[in-house]
């Protein structure tokens, strides 16, 4: 039997995602999570396709006890990561800098390099590569690869992906941007294409990546021509707890007249700013809720992530030139609403417009919301990072193996 199972994994600097996928169908046979690794609570839950979750609590030391209580929970559903038909890894890796424009085999040189981009990703490269080489001891004889949230924006002209700042400076630190969420933004826009029945290549989307994190991207063909992230997360959209585009100027006033280091205005602006910082909550559900309660303070904070959000349709619109489809997507973008008819409200003029009733609609599905003759279509697409990984990992072994 062929190997076609591939285990895609996620690694924070204490906590791992995973899934195990079967290639042949895409299907799921076990998805799971480690957190809180490093403390006495640690806790990992297991679910098998199918069948109940699994949760244990206790100390997991390290990412190499929690890939070894991962195997074992795995090994216990038959399909331990011994199996000969585990067929390779697939690790996220968030930063790739500007050359990895691909998913890549993992060799010294890749591991030299996705250190080397430590200083641009200091909270999550290593993270990453703990998880790779911690595979790499369990299992030698795997490829493990590594898929980028950086590679899809590779294809960015220069216009967009330099900042207007001296050229040696920029260069000698590497400061451009980058953006992220690449793998989501590549999926969206396929699984968009395929929503109207045409080729990616014909088809020019706007991605709207709206989670906890969130980004926007312009893509013609199927090749990304901007986003709203750059060299880090940190800019663009409003997003929960991070402020999104800013008067760079903010941070010298904070460090001269506030009297804050860079440290300190770092955390303010990635994990106390966005709509946590401007009303005190940051999951959408909850703001809506209060909203509805008439609460102002909710209410500005709604208004201000949603001008955020028209002002970067816009953008992308004019950046495109020509716009078939918008595509919301993650967990704000496929839930709520709400957030959908506003970021369109008003846009009639450019084609832009969502019906009501098929905007209420919950489900798993991608699906049009726009009326029926609308110029552009607006859509909600579910997202499949994990897929999108475990898909391109496959291919790619699969490709190598079918030239040896
Ligand atoms: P992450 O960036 O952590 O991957 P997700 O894509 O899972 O985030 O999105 C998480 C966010 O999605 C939550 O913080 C919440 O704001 C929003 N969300 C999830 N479900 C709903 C819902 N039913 N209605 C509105 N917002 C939701």
């Amino acid at each position: 039997m062929s190997s076609s199972r591939i285990l895609v994994l996620n690694s924070g600097s204490s906590s791992v995602k995973y899934q195990l996928l079967d290639m042949r169908d895409s299907s799921r046979l076990a998805v799971g999570l480690v957190e809180r690794i490093g403390e006495e609570t640690s806790r990992l839950k297991h679910t098998p396709a199918g069948a109940e979750a699994r949760e244990w609590t206790g100390p997991i030391a390290d990412h190499e006890a929690a890939l070894k209580a991962v195997s074992a929970e795995l090994a216990k559903d038959g399909l331990g990561l011994d199996s000969p038909e585990l067929a390779a890894i697939g690790h996220r890796v968030v930063h790739g800098g500007k050359h990895f424009t691909e998913p890549t085999v993992v060799d010294d040189t890749v591991l030299a390099e996705i250190e080397r981009l430590i200083p641009v990703a200091p909270l999550h490269n290593p993270a990453n590569l703990t998880g790779i080489r911690t595979a790499q001891a369990l299992r030698p004889d795997l490829p493990q690869v590594a898929v980028f949230d950086t590679a899809f924006h590779t294809t960015m002209p220069e216009s967009a992906a330099r900042y207007a700042i001296d050229v040696q400076t920029a260069d000698e630190h590497r400061i451009r941007r980058y953006g992220f969420h690449g793998t989501s933004h590549a999926y969206v826009s396929r699984a968009t294409a395929q929503l109207l029945g045409r080729a990616p290549e014909d088809v020019n989307v706007i991605v709207l990546h709206l989670g906890n994190g969130a980004s926007a991207s312009a893509v013609r063909g199927g090749t990304c021509v901007d986003t709203s992230m750059g060299l880090t997360p940190l800019e663009g959209l409003v997003m929960g707890t991070r402020s999104g585009d800013m008067d760079p100027a903010v941070i010298f006033h904070l460090m001269r007249v506030g009297g804050m280091s860079a440290d300190e205005i770092d955390t303010l602006l990635n994990k106390k700013s966005g709509l946590i910082g401007l009303c005190g909550d940051n999951d959408m559900r909850e703001i809506r809720r209060r909203i509805d309660e008439g609460d102002e303070q909710a209410q500005l904070a709604f208004d201000i992530y949603i001008h955020r959000l028209k002002k970067y349709i816009g953008a992308y619109y004019a950046v495109l030139g020509r716009v078939d489809a918008i595509a919301f997507t993650a967990g704000v973008g496929e839930n709520a609403a709400p957030v959908r008819e506003a970021a369109v409200a008003g846009l009639e003029e450019l084609g832009l417009a969502v019906d009501s009733e098929l905007n209420a609609v919950r489900g798993d599905a991608p699906r049009l919301i726009s009326p029926e003759h609308a110029r552009v279509a607006v859509a909600v697409v579910p997202t499949d990072e994990e897929l999108e990984i475990a898909t391109q990992t496959y291919a790619l072994v699969k490709g190598s193996q079918n030239l040896t």
